[in-house]
């Protein structure tokens, strides 16, 4: 690193104290931006890095609502509008008791540069609430939504900036968000993404994250020459992200035997075929139970609880070719990193965000694995909620068909963006660069355009 991004993350850290995700995120970026402002010095003159880590505004707000019991419940809501240089803010709103401002920051500043490498014209935000939706009823998770959109509202639209679902923010919650906002407004507009499918939302959006990652994985794959057919691949999570995961896989061929929630994870030696998934999504999106539920009905899986003893994940530990980790940040860290290698996997594709470490990061690079950062592998998700907004623009929906083909298309190109950016800038296969370099530079040479504002 050098000497003038070094300064800059320390200051970066002094500044912005009690956030580690976000300074993670930024001494990530920086690391692999080095040489990008050793070649191109206007943009140190200009401040670019010093800009971008930088939100553009952050909207902090107290959600008050009533439960059904009459009782009141203060929850604090965020929304970060990172970047608009290319286009509308855009990124999820998570709902998880995790959430604090250093957490949606690190999200914000990854999806400035993940939103830049998806070729569509999307600037970067990430919002959402400490509410803890698990276990609630229907009516005490639309009341939160509607108070939540109460003032959010104010903050957001088709042009300026589009939240979607991410953590605990799915299709009902969408649902709750969208209606209040419809009322508030009085407009139908394309607000908000991961809309249902009769009211402007787009066909293949729930599941095009866990598609994406599939499809970025089978690009790593295909410049060795391997495919994913009759691979073993390790999943974890098991909700929007981990079951398409699992999805795709099987339809490409590949053997899933792992899924995980924040209580343990299963082991499934036989694999989590089509049928079982569709336990699975039953299970997670409609009963909205537990993954340990699993074994009561397929008695050969192994359930193991999280373990706060360890300091590793036991999920990582078993023989594969390919891991998928799809639930959470920082669930991979150096130890786990290694068991990973040390049971023979080779590929790895992020469908969580930021899900590795930094050491966990380093071995993976050091022992040149196929190494798919989250900002490329995950991108078809907010991809394609792209492709949703250029629908509810033209009022004119696109076939199953037509969207996933896009999708293809868009995680291809992301591939080809990483290798070629790895490649100009000296580090071939080194994907953790060719995603930060290749994000960044388009984002950074329409601010240079756009003046210092
Ligand atoms: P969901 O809420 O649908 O599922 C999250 C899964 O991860 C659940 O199984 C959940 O278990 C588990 N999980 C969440 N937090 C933790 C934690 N702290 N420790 C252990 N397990 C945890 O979310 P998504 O599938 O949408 O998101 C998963 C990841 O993918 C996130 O990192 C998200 O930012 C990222 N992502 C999502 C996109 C999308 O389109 N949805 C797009 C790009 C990235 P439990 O039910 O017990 O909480």
């Amino acid at each position: 690193m050098s000497s003038y991004v070094k300064d800059l993350v320390a200051e970066i850290k002094a500044k912005n104290p009690a956030e580690p995700e976000f300074h993670q995120a930024v001494q990530e970026v920086a690391e692999s931006l080095s040489i990008v402002l050793e070649r191109h010095p206007e943009y140190r003159t200009s401040k670019i890095l010093e800009r971008i880590v930088e939100p553009e505004r952050v909207i902090m707000f107290r959600v008050p609502w009533v439960d059904e019991q009459g009782e009141v419940h203060i929850n604090r809501g965020y929304r970060i509008q990172m970047n608009s240089a290319i286009g509308p803010y855009k990124g999820g709103l998570r709902f998880h008791p995790s959430v604090t401002l250093g957490i949606l920051k690190f999200l914000a500043f990854e999806q400035v540069f993940k939103n830049s490498l998806t070729t569509l014209p999307m600037g970067g935000a990430k919002g959402g609430s400490d509410f803890d939706p698990k276990g609630k009823s229907d009516l005490k998770i639309m009341r939160f939504c509607q108070a939540f959109m109460n003032e959010l509202f104010r903050h957001i639209g088709s042009d300026t900036d589009v939240p979607a679902g991410d953590i605990g923010v799915g299709g009902r919650e969408i649902g709750y968000l969208f209606g209040q906002y419809k009322k508030l407004r009085n407009e139908f507009t394309g607000v908000l993404t991961g809309k249902g499918l009769n009211w402007g939302g787009s066909l293949i959006r729930p599941e095009a994250t866990g598609y994406g990652a599939t499809y970025f994985a089978s690009e790593m794959l295909a410049t060795k020459g391997k495919t994913l057919e009759g691979k073993t691949c390790l999943v974890s999570g098991s909700g929007n992200v981990a079951q398409y995961t699992v999805e795709k896989i099987n339809q490409l061929g590949g053997k899933v035997v792992t899924l995980s929630d924040s209580n343990g994870y299963i082991y499934d030696e036989e694999g989590i075929d089509e049928k079982r998934l569709a336990f699975v999504m039953e299970l997670k999106n409609l009963r909205r139970g537990r993954i340990s539920e699993y074994t009561e009905k397929y008695k050969k899986a192994v359930y193991t609880p999280v373990d706060p003893k360890l300091d590793y994940n036991p999920l990582w530990n078993h023989k594969a070719e390919c891991a998928f980790p799809s639930a959470t940040q920082n669930e991979i860290n150096g130890k786990d990193a290694q068991n990973l290698l040390n049971n023979g996997v080779y590929a790895v594709a992020e469908g969580a965000n930021m899900p590795t470490t930094l050491d966990g990061v380093k071995l993976f690079l050091d022992s040149k694995i196929l190494y798919g950062p989250g900002k490329a592998a995950n991108a078809g998700g907010v991809a394609t909620s792209g492709l949703e907004m250029s629908q509810n623009s033209m009022r004119l929906p696109w076939t199953r068909e037509e969207v996933d083909n896009r999708l293809r298309y868009i995680m291809k190109s992301i591939h080809k963006t990483c290798v070629d950016v790895a490649e100009r800038f000296g580090t071939p296969g080194n994907y953790v660069n060719g995603a930060n370099i290749g994000g960044f530079l388009k984002v950074a040479d329409a601010m240079m355009d756009q003046g210092i504002v």
